[in-house]
């Protein structure tokens, strides 16, 4: 499995990349600009991400924009199988507001701190796991 984490503070990268050591191959990404390039590459070569793991308070270009911006290239690109999107939301965050926005990008979100246990769930729920 191939997976995506983007994250502006390397530390939450390289956490989530040790829980997810021995599941996937991860590669990183400190912002949304540079996620999208990442995401653009493995498309152009053939071997697009099966999870995008996505921070949003970011500087530059937020997980949410990014998000959509993926979302918009599937569309645009006619791209069927969508990659799952899994954003990580800081704890006093509107839930309200994830879930619509969530629903609407076809996404997932978890709270941070992320656990192993909450990262598997979710990734459970999304069939990636
Ligand atoms: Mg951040």
């Amino acid at each position: 499995m191939k997976c995506l984490i983007v994250d502006d503070e390397i530390f939450c990268r390289e956490f989530v990349a040790t829980l997810l050591r021995t599941t996937a191959d991860c590669d990183q990404a400190g912002g949304g600009s540079e996620a999208l390039d990442m995401y653009n590459r493995a498309l152009a070569s053939d071997e697009p991400y099966d999870v995008i793991i996505m921070d949003i308070m970011m500087p530059g270009m937020s997980g949410h924009d990014a998000a959509m911006a993926i979302r918009s290239i599937e569309k645009e690109q006619k791209i069927d199988k969508r990659v799952n999107i899994l954003m990580l939301t800081a704890l006093n965050s509107a839930n309200d507001a994830m879930d619509s926005f969530c629903n609407a990008q076809s996404a997932a979100y978890l709270v941070k701190p992320v656990s192993k246990a909450g990262l598997f769930n979710v990734m459970t729920k999304l069939g990636v796991l």
